[in-house]
């Protein structure tokens, strides 16, 4: 095929142990999974149905990268998080086989323009300004379910700085993963390659220029990201 201009690189993420990489094709994310987190942004973490957001596939930035503080904000949150990658596509997927369609699991970090977010929230607008700028999906290598088997407990926790911020245990989630597999496909045909950031514990909070937010899931290991300057 021929294209007008040169083709972006096809994003991708790291693989643990392994020279292949993972390539990534869409970046879902789940809003308000963790009930206490749900509590701290004001809303009532009653089990109505879940929602998504996306970011870029070439939003995603890796473990040990330092991080320009982003433009347009003065409010740069980290959110922790399990990462469900997907390796198998469908549709309607039904909940007791949702598991056969995740090829592995990472850490993320969902950074956040927090102070665009609030503005977006509060006029009705897309959040995408909060949730989708470079660099804004950290996450680790992943863990093919084929070492690790599938995460569906264990502790979740961020530090900046090496201050205890976030824990919460993946046994909190409201929506399981299944849950969230099955429920994404009624809406989406999911295909390989999809990323499912799962939504953080409660904590969240500020990052500056310096900070140091280090995010570990047992199992998984931890995902480093330190914030530098201003690009
Ligand atoms: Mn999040």
């Amino acid at each position: 095929m021929e294209f007008v201009i040169t083709p972006p690189p096809q994003p991708s993420a790291a693989v643990i142990d392994d020279s292949a990489r993972f390539p990534i094709r869409r970046i879902f994310c789940v809003g308000r999974n963790y009930a206490a987190h749900a509590r701290e942004m004001g809303k009532d973490p009653d089990r109505e149905p879940p929602f998504f957001f996306t970011k870029p596939a070439d939003s995603i930035a890796p473990d040990q990268a330092t991080l320009p503080y982003p433009p347009q904000t003065e409010d740069l949150h980290y959110e922790g998080e399990l990462v469900v990658a997907i390796g198998k596509g469908g549709v309607d997927i039904p909940e007791a086989d949702a598991l056969n369609y995740i090829w592995g699991y990472a850490v993320g970090n969902d950074l956040t323009r927090r102070d665009l977010q609030a503005e977006a929230k509060s006029l009705g607008r897309p959040w995408d300004w909060g949730k989708g700028f470079d660099n804004a999906a950290v996450i680790g290598p992943i863990h093919p379910v084929s070492r690790t088997g599938h995460l569906a407990q264990g502790a979740i926790t961020s530090r900046v700085n090496g201050v205890l911020r976030q824990t919460g245990d993946l046994t909190d989630m409201i929506w399981s993963v299944p849950e969230v597999v099955s429920i994404l496909s009624r809406s989406m045909a999911l295909a390989p390659g999809d990323l499912i950031m799962t939504g953080t514990p409660a904590g969240v909070g500020s990052l500056t220029i310096g900070d140091i937010c280090v995010v570990e899931i047992a199992g998984l290991g931890a995902l480093t990201t330190t914030i530098g300057p201003r690009a």
